[in-house]
Order: C-alpha cells, then structure tokens, then sequence
C-alpha cells in the first residue's frame, strides 16, 4: 500500500476539478496585479471595499505602535488585550446583542459553535447548501447531523418532529455561493415551534444587508428570541480577518468555557482588532457604500438578462451565473480572463454537481463604468462559449 497522490490529483484534472490559487501581486481592490497581469476583479468579498482602505491601514499600523504585533498567548492565559475587548463590545452593541466573543477565524467560530452546544444525543439540523465549516461542524459535534432542503421550512419542520435532545438549527444568512437570503422568519418560527435554536452563519450579510449593516437580522428586524446564535465573519466586509459569536451572556461564558477552537488557539493581533474597530465605523456609518452596491447590483442584473445569462435568485453582491457543467465554467472564465476579467468558476464539491457557475461579485469599490467592461465582455463572450465541452483546460 502506498498513496497514490499522483492518481488522484490526475483524476481531478481529468474532471475538469484541478483547483489552482492566483497569485495576487497587490493589495485588494476593483484592479489587481495577478500571475503578473493587470486584472479587473470580481471575484473577492471585500464588498464595501475596506480591505485597502486607509484609516483601516492606518488603525492597523497605530495598534502595531501601541500593543505590539504578535497576540502571544491564548484568550484564557494572557492573550485576551484590551482591543480585543472593545471590539467584543462594539460588536455586541453593533448586533443588539447583549455579548459577543471574537474568533481568530469564520471556521473556527462555527466550529466552537456548534461543538459547544451540541453533542452526542442531540441533533444537528442544518441547510444542504450551508458553508462548509458549519457542515464541517455538524459532523465534528457528534450529534445526530440531518440537512434539510434549501431554504425550505417545511422540510426542517418535518426533521425537527423527529430530532431528539438539545436541537440545533443552522443556516447561512446570505448562502455563499448562491446569494439568496435564508429565509428566517419562517426558519425561526419553524425552529421556535419545537424548543430549537436557531443559529445564523452571516458572514456575507454583514455590512451589504440592513440599513446599518447589520446583516440579515438587521434586514428582517429579528432578536436575540428568534435567533440565539449569530456568527458574523471580518474578512469580507469588513475588510480585515476575524470572526464573532454574537449573543446571551449565557452563551459567551458557555463558549469561553467550551468553544475548543476559542480555546485552544492563540489570539488574533491586538492591532487586527483597532483595524477592525475602524472597519466597523466605516461599515456602519458609510450607508454610501450600501447605496452604490445597490445601483451596481441593479446594473449587472438588467445587463446580464439581456444577454441572456442563466442568473440566480439574489439581490445581493454575490451575483453567480449559473454554467451547469464544470468544463464550460471554466472555459468561460477562462475566456474573461483573456480580456483581462476576473471571475472564478466554482464547481463541485463547493457546490452541488451539474451546478458550477461563475460566481460574480460586486464591490461598493467597483465603479459603473468597470461594470459595464465586464457586461460587455459577458456580451462578447457568452454566444461563444459552444454547448460542447472542450478537451482540457489548464487554468481555472
Ligand atoms: C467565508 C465563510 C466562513 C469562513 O470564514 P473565515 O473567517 O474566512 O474562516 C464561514 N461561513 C461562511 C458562510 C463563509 O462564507
């Protein structure tokens, strides 16, 4: 017996599933510097751009002078600084939640979550089309561990009569490679019904959603009674790294004591944290950002229905163009990149098989006129790209 890497790695090109990493060669923005080559980019989650934005770098640089780079140690012993806290506080006051706990990152915040609150003898309910890591959650807890159709109350409803112990319910906010809204009050109300908790993953709703950025809780006007759990990441809209548990004061102390990847992990850079008290100001107080991701998502909709484009059910930034087979997604990405676009080509087990699209994102950082470059190219290219799937492509 040996591994045969080699074999598999040519099965996944030979499936048209090879995945490679752009070299970015510059910081985050509308234009980037990839594999050497000037780029427009719609592919990242800096959706109000503050990955780059000054006063962001500027608070990052100021917390390096005044708490030092490294984290050095645990929450628990004596990594829990003084950043850190405030922003736990800011976010529990930006959330109406009366405490919020930070997360070195998203993965880790929905693994301390969900191992946290359920475990063997419980049940685990949770959306087929969820982010992987709180899929990867469910699993690692123990629990019993069902998925639900897409969005579909009913089916969770019909799942929640048959689960047993403690029963967790969890859901995207935004789903990440779709970018439809969960549809949670009726998820709540279904999850309420029968003693359930309701946990939301919004890591793409906060900052595009609500009118202060509070995401999808703030969009739908729901509290701490409907949902009990809300994760909110920092590296897409907010433009830094991070993520939070947002919630009773009951389930912070119950994470501080339970949540093993807030434990045993060291704490993220103090300085990462006055960067992201900026970000946060600027999320909040910036409505101008949500306002231009409203024209621009108006703008790439109208264009792409009138080139005829597959789109799907989302107003929000993630705009996917729904391709089908993994083959032509990737021929067509790779047909936009030659004309210097750049969107990925999500294809299975990101999600599911025979759906592989174009995931389009937009950018508050986008003007209209660079999204009018990437309809045009669509425009060019779409009646192009051939029913037939071609022989090999080596670049996604
Ligand atoms: C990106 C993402 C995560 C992971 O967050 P990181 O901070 O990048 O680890 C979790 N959930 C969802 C829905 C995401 O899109």
């Amino acid at each position: 017996m040996s591994f045969d890497l080699a074999a598999r790695l040519a099965a996944r090109h030979a499936d048209n599933l090879y995945r490679q990493r752009p070299l970015l060669e510059s910081p985050q923005g509308p234009l980037v510097m990839v594999d050497g080559r000037s780029m427009l980019a719609f592919c990242s989650n800096d959706y109000l751009g503050l990955a780059n934005h000054p006063e962001v770098i500027a608070a990052w640089r100021a917390g390096a002078a005044r708490w030092g780079v490294g984290g050095g140690a645990s929450h628990l012993v004596i990594g829990h600084s003084t950043p850190h806290h405030e922003l736990e506080e800011a976010l529990a006051e930006f959330t109406g939640r009366p405490k919020a706990l930070l997360f070195s990152t998203g993965y880790m915040a929905n693994l301390g979550a969900v191992t946290a609150l359920v475990g063997q003898g419980d049940t685990v309910l949770e959306d087929r089309l969820n982010h992987a890591s709180l899929l990867d959650a469910g699993l690692l807890s123990g629990a019993r561990f069902s998925r639900y159709l897409h969005n579909d109350a009913a089916s969770l409803a019909s799942r929640l009569e048959k689960a047993s112990g403690n029963t967790l319910v969890v859901t995207d906010g935004v789903f990440s490679m779709d970018g439809d809204l969960a549809d949670l009050p009726a998820l709540a109300a279904a999850a309420k019904a029968r003693d359930a908790w309701l946990l939301v993953d919004d890591a793409h709703g906060f900052g595009p959603l609500g009118a202060n950025g509070g995401g999808i809780v703030e969009h739908f006007g729901l509290g701490l009674e409907d949902v009990q759990v809300l994760v909110g990441t920092l590296g897409k809209a907010f433009g830094t790294a991070g993520a939070f548990v947002a919630g009773s004061e009951e389930l912070i102390e119950t994470l501080i004591q339970f949540a093993r990847p807030y434990i045993y992990t060291t704490s993220q850079p103090p300085a990462l944290a006055c960067a992201t008290l900026k970000s946060l100001e600027l999320l909040r107080t910036e409505s101008w950002r949500r306002a231009h991701l409203a024209t621009l998502i108006q703008q790439f909709r109208a264009g792409a229905h009138s080139i005829g484009l597959q789109l799907m059910d989302s107003f929000t930034p993630i705009q996917p163009i729904l391709i089908g087979d993994s083959g032509r997604a990737l021929r067509l990405s790779q047909m936009l990149r030659e004309r210097g676009l750049l969107v990925t080509a999500i294809r299975p087990p990101t999600v599911p098989a025979g759906s592989a699209r174009l995931r389009v994102t937009l950018s508050a950082a986008h003007s209209e006129a660079q999204l009018q470059l990437l309809l045009e190219a669509l425009a060019e290219c779409w009646p192009r790209l051939g029913a037939e799937e071609p022989a090999e492509i080596a670049n996604a």
